[in-house]
């Protein structure tokens, strides 16, 4: 077991890092490299360089920091975190235990247009399978995603029916090779969709091509799982994006904390390793206390 897992590798979840390695603490950082601070290609309000330098950059640093401190960096997509006695943290191929969370996941993103997606949400369009998937036995459902986050949904969707179609919407599907072994025993449709319709509720998908099928649900896993993902399957208070936190990085989950652009407000580096230091302090004091 570990005493924290820190969901994401940019500038919040390394600083908080630096903070419960350097305490003693296990702590494993679980994240892709893929923050949008390797977009920025030249930074200069960043604290303690003179020179110019690139956000790549301070990744790596950060990275090999981490690791000099004792933390154990995993590249991998969390697409699930459950809180039973201790909190689960899945992955596509493991599924790591911890005394507390940090999600450090950055500013979720809108992630796909489909006509009509919106004015359907709550009839027959749900962003969470745990809350809603009930509601759909033995009806047609679709996942909407491409990735492991959409494999890992459809396999939560099948507790309630057996007719589950994954609609990648165009894209070509990026799974790890378990999540492509388990996927097998769903229908993908790689079409892109024009729109989704109904009356009351949800009742056909329409495709580009001119083609469409009875839907009775559609569940939205498009891209990875966001901290927004997250809180919907916790019960987390979120304000629009923006994950509810006290002055402590703590949410309203007793041993789950969140940090850096996904908590909203003024998203800068300084402002995310900032958060960063102070959930780390608090996880420490947290995990001590247990
Ligand atoms: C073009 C551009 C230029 C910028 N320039 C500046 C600048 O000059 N100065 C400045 O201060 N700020 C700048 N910023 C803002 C800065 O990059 C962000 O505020 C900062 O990176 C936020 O850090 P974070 O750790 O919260 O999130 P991020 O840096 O976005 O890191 C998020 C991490 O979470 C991981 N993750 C997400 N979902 C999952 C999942 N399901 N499973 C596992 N891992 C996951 C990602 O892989 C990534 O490692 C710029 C941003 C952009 C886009």
């Amino acid at each position: 077991m570990h005493d924290v897992i820190i969901i994401g590798k940019g500038p919040a979840g390394i600083s908080a890092a630096l903070y419960t390695a350097r305490a003693n603490l296990k702590t494993l950082i679980i994240g892709r490299d893929d923050s949008v601070l390797r977009k920025a290609e030249k930074i200069e309000n960043y604290y303690g360089f003179s020179d110019v330098i690139s956000g790549e950059f301070l990744l790596r640093e950060g990275e090999q920091q981490a690791l000099r401190v004792g933390a154990q960096i995993v590249d991998d997509e969390v697409v699930t975190i459950e809180k039973k006695d201790f909190f689960e943290v899945v992955t596509s191929e493991e599924r790591f235990i911890a005394k507390a969370v940090l999600v450090a996941t950055g500013q979720p993103q809108k992630k796909v247009r489909v006509e009509n997606l919106e004015s359907f949400e709550g009839r027959g369009v749900s962003y969470c399978t745990t809350c809603d998937g009930f509601f759909y036995n033995n009806l047609k459902v679709g996942v909407l995603g491409f990735k492991d986050f959409a494999v890992h949904e459809a396999i939560e969707l099948e507790s309630y029916t057996s007719n589950i179609t994954i609609y990648t919407n165009g894209k070509e599907l990026e799974l790890t090779e378990k999540s492509h072994e388990e996927c097998q025993r769903f229908s993908i449709n790689v079409k892109p969709i024009e729109k989704i319709d109904g009356s009351e509720f949800l009742q056909r998908i329409y495709f580009t091509d001119g083609t469409s099928e009875e839907l009775d649900g559609l569940f939205v896993a498009f891209e990875s799982a966001s901290s927004v993902d997250f809180a919907r399957k916790l019960g987390i208070i979120t304000e629009g994006n923006a994950v509810v936190v006290d002055k402590n990085q703590q949410t309203n989950l007793e041993g789950l904390f969140a940090a850096g652009d996904c908590t909203g407000g003024f998203k800068q580096i300084s402002t995310a390793v900032g958060q960063g230091a102070l959930a780390g302090k608090r996880i420490i004091e947290y995990v001590r206390s247990l």
